[in-house]
């Protein structure tokens, strides 16, 4: 079943304070992958506390090159090389030479076991992506269509393979039920203003993670000069993307805690499930 884990490591932005440290998310998908959104100061301590090594880590995708998204890296990469790991780090194109002079081994993007993540142009004051996690579940067939079939060519329709049998081809677009979705999509943003650009490129995403800076006592106009986003915006990202859960993080220190975040969330209307989690708080995600 489509499950996920997600533990938000780290809910702050820019100025941590001691309950709400620097940007990292660690996800775990049904399939095996572990992978570390941001890696803030101090990601892999927090990571050891809720007991996953950072050897068995997949991946980490840093969004963009702002201290507080990456000063967690070198201490991640360093340990996970030690104790055997061999960590790959998602980065947008322009650290990749720095990375790769640290020795760390880059790409912009992966593909494997059912899952691929590709970076998305967010609107910020530097070069940033949003990494969108993409998984194919296969697809669901209409039983009346492959009746017949037989087993091997139905595992193989289901994970959206063509199959010949006796001469003929089946497509899986063929058998499959309309009504089902191959595809679930997970959009982490990293810090942006309201982007425009991340919904003509992306169009639809299951969950949404957004960045919410500032909640409603800051002039939004201030707030997109930064390149950041208010809670507002990022329900209207959510509802462009028409996201079904919405977790806002990134919170600024100004805030001694986060029920303004949430007592606004509630009053600009968000899709049927959203989130302002504090540090450490896990959330399991049926997709
Ligand atoms: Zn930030
Ligand atoms: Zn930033």
């Amino acid at each position: 079943m489509p499950l996920l884990k997600l533990v938000f490591l780290g809910t702050g932005g820019a100025v941590p304070k001691s309950d709400r440290t620097l940007p990292a998310i660690y996800l775990e998908d049904w399939l095996g992958h572990r992978i570390m959104l941001d890696a803030g100061e101090g990601a892999q301590y927090r990571l050891m506390q809720i007991d996953v090594s950072p050897a068995s880590l997949t991946l980490v995708a840093v969004t963009h090159s702002h201290e507080d998204h990456v000063l967690g890296l070198p201490g991640l990469v360093l340990t996970s090389r030690f104790l055997g790991g061999r960590l790959m780090v998602l980065a947008p194109r322009s650290m990749h030479d720095v990375l790769r002079r640290l020795g760390v081994e880059v790409a912009d993007g992966y593909e494997g076991n059912r899952l691929r993540i590709r970076c998305v142009e967010v609107c910020h004051t530097v070069d940033a992506c949003g990494w969108l996690l993409e998984w194919d579940v296969g697809y669901k067939l209409d039983l009346s269509k492959v009746a017949g079939l037989p087993k091997w060519a139905l595992t193989s329709l289901i994970r959206g393979e063509p199959v010949e049998v006796g001469g003929r081809v089946v497509t899986p677009e063929e058998v499959a039920d309309p009504a089902h979705k191959r595809f679930r999509r997970l959009l982490y943003t990293g810090d942006t203003a309201p982007c425009p650009n991340m919904w003509r490129a992306v169009e639809w995403v299951d969950v949404l993670i957004h960045e919410a800076t500032f909640a409603d006592d800051v002039d939004p106009r201030q707030a997109h000069e930064e390149g950041h986003s208010t809670v507002a915006d990022a329900v209207e990202a959510a509802k462009a993307l028409k996201a079904s859960v919405l977790v806002l993080t990134h919170v600024s220190a100004r805030y001694p805690d986060k029920e303004r975040h949430r007592a606004y969330a509630q009053a600009v209307k968000p899709p049927p499930h959203v989130y302002v989690p504090e540090d450490f708080d896990a959330l399991l995600v049926k997709l």
